[in-house]
């Protein structure tokens, strides 16, 4: 195999299969490379916030397994906990083998060719093209969008600068009599301080709860031990199907630069999930279609590529992922602190954080600075007393 295209796209996860659908769409010769066979199952949640769902280019409902208009949060060890309601979802729950398979599918109807079974071993510049040596042969392009997730063979062999910060999850895919299925329904639930400097959650599927667990520190806790701890807790000793996964999530960004010549880094590869939650699906679609409409506008010239990528980046990335940094410290780092946070304006910012994550509101918009976190907290402690979830909807955390 020699094959010429404008576009290689390493990939195809919601990064990979969203950039190559905008690239097919836009008329341009675009393959994508992807070393499993989909559908296939990938360690996730399945949680399709909705900010996600309104990056997300194709109709997905086909494959939402259930819509969570209801989010719970509750704090560890103080077991205190906030509700926050949506007229919308606020999470989507999907399994990732259909999600992905149907964006592939999508981007390979608009004219993607695609190579599955196919693994990336090396990538070269051969004058003003991209050489990538696969498990198939050779290929070559004009720009490759490097979507290789979280270990990213692209950003490796190219020697590009890491600096991510990549921390360990797991998720179990937990079978439950029907009654215990039944107690998580329309419900994403999180749970705060379950283990240091982490979370966990359930996400409600049709058949079953994907439960996981993730810590904010790169060398983990034993989170095998916090996963059994937490099963425990949530009452699902009664399973009668567990089916243990792990994998890692990069909740800091890559130093930058994100574009390298010809060779565009998007999704986990560039290090964009949100370091608040660990969601990664949001930025993962949203820089694969800015990397593409960067090529396409940049009308595949290198410079110009560039820049328009580096703006993308900069102005709809960076900010939320910086914003997000703050919060996620608060969250994690001091749980005095947060104790004291949540027990004056915990409601506040529940509302907060599921704006963001509904897509009504930025973390930007959230103006969270250490001085107005003070004004906000200060004004929260005159208010909190007289505070209800009903008045919420209209709180500013700003
Ligand atoms: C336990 C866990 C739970 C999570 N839960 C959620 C959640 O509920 N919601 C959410 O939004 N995010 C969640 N995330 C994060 C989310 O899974 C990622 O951020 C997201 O998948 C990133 O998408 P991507 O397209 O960048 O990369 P990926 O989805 O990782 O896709 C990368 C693709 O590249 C392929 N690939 C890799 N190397 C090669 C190679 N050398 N050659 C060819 N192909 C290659 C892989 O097979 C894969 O298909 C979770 C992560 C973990 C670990």
């Amino acid at each position: 195999m020699n094959d010429t295209y404008d576009v290689i796209v390493v990939g195809s996860g919601p990064a990979g299969s969203c950039a190559a659908w905008r690239l097919a769409q836009a008329g341009l010769s675009v393959a994508v490379i992807e070393k499993a066979s989909l559908p296939r199952y990938k360690t996730c949640g399945g949680g399709l916030v909705g900010r996600a769902m309104q990056a997300v280019p194709v109709d997905v409902r086909r494959v939402i397994e259930q819509d969570c208009p209801t989010a719970q949060l509750t704090i560890f060890p103080s077991g205190v906990s906030f509700t926050t309601h949506r007229a919308i979802p606020i999470v989507s729950m999907t399994m990732r083998d259909q999600f992905d398979f149907t964006l592939l599918s999508a981007a390979q109807a608009g004219g993607a060719v695609v190579h599955q079974r196919c693994v990336l071993e090396d990538v070269r510049y051969h004058g003003d093209c991209v050489m990538v040596a696969t498990s198939r042969g050779a290929m070559c392009a004009k720009f490759v969008v490097a979507a290789d997730g979280a270990l990213s063979t692209v950003a490796r062999k190219m020697g590009m600068v890491d600096g991510r910060l990549l921390i360990p999850a797991l998720e179990y895919e937990v079978t439950v009599p029907r009654d215990q299925l039944d107690r998580f329904h329309g419900i994403a639930r999180f749970d705060v301080g379950v283990l240091p400097h982490g979370y966990g959650w359930v996400f409600p599927k049709r058949q079953h709860l994907s439960v996981g667990i993730l810590s904010m520190t790169p060398r983990g806790n034993d989170l095998k031990s916090a996963m059994a701890r937490y099963l425990d807790r949530l009452g699902c000793q009664g399973a009668t199907q567990v089916e243990p996964h792990g994998f890692v999530i990069p909740i800091r960004p890559h130093r930058g630069p994100f574009v390298e010549k010809r060779i565009l880094l998007v999704g986990d590869a560039a290090g964009f999930a949100d370091p608040v939650t660990g969601e990664g699906i949001s930025f993962a679609v949203r820089s694969g279609m800015l990397a593409a409409q960067s090529v396409v506008d940049g009308k595949l010239e290198e410079e110009a590529v560039r820049q328009a990528y580096t703006q993308a980046v900069d102005d709809v990335i960076l900010p939320e992922l910086r914003t997000g940094r703050w919060l996620a410290h608060l969250f994690y780092d001091a749980p005095r602190l947060r104790a004291w946070v949540f027990s004056r304006g915990g409601q506040r910012l529940c509302e907060a954080v599921t704006d963001v994550m509904a897509g009504t509101r930025r973390y930007q918009d959230l103006r969270v600075s250490p001085r107005t976190l003070f004004r906000w907290l200060t004004a929260s402690a005159f208010t909190h007393s007289k505070y209800s979830p009903a008045q919420s909807r209209d709180g500013q955390a700003g």
